[in-house]
């Protein structure tokens, strides 16, 4: 079971393998690592003992980043997130950053981007489209119709709590619709990237 990986040369967590969407593009679908050694799959997630256990397998201060990310939505463990977080914040000052869909307030239902503050330096939300339609379509929420409004809100709370924000998509929509995308990040005060689908 694979915790913590290094990936461009920061230090990644993989939480869960759990998720409120089924994005066309995920990579789950494709994929079962990184490398032949770095198995995503995890059969069970992983106690906040066992991810400090197997963060002390590294130099974390070497590591310009430590990154939650996935092979899921790393934000529907919430409680572990938070702990390591609060961990490494203890002992380094390595900067942590959170790679989310922007749907673990409403998978909470309480304002997740608030308990993040003072622990994360930079979310990167995945806005994925311009419009409720798009992203439904694209990236099939378990919230349905309300999906893309509670990315927006949680961007707009994340704004209030955590130094860095950006917003991003994949580049498997139009050009046109990446601009509107852009359009709507700078509105809420996110930086904005297209991402390569890997
Ligand atoms: S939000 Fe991320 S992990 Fe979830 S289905 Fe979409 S790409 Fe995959």
């Amino acid at each position: 079971m694979t915790i913590f990986y290094e990936l461009y040369g920061n230090l990644y967590l993989n939480l869960t393998n759990r998720c409120m969407n089924a994005c066309e593009f995920c990579i789950r679908d494709y994929d079962e690592g990184i490398d032949k050694n770095t198995d995503l799959w995890i059969e069970r997630e992983p106690t906040l003992d066992e991810i400090i256990t197997d963060l002390k397998r590294f130099d974390v201060k070497k590591y310009p980043e430590v990154v939650l990310c996935g092979y899921g939505e790393p934000l529907i463990k919430i409680d572990e997130a938070v702990g390591i977080c609060k961990f490494i914040k203890e002992n380094t000052d390595v900067k942590i950053r959170v790679n989310t869909n922007g749907l673990a307030s409403w998978f909470h239902n309480k304002n997740v981007a608030k308990e993040l503050s003072g622990l994360v330096d930079i979310v990167s939300i995945s806005l994925n489209h311009k419009d409720k339609k798009g992203y439904n379509e694209l990236c099939h929420p378990d919230c349905g119709e309300d999906a893309f409004d509670e990315i927006l809100d949680f961007t707009r709370e994340a704004k209030k709590y955590i130094p860095h924000i950006f917003m991003t998509v994949v580049d498997v929509i139009s050009p046109e619709d990446i601009k509107e995308c852009q359009k709507i990040a700078e509105s809420l005060g996110a930086e904005f990237r297209v991402r390569e689908k890997i």
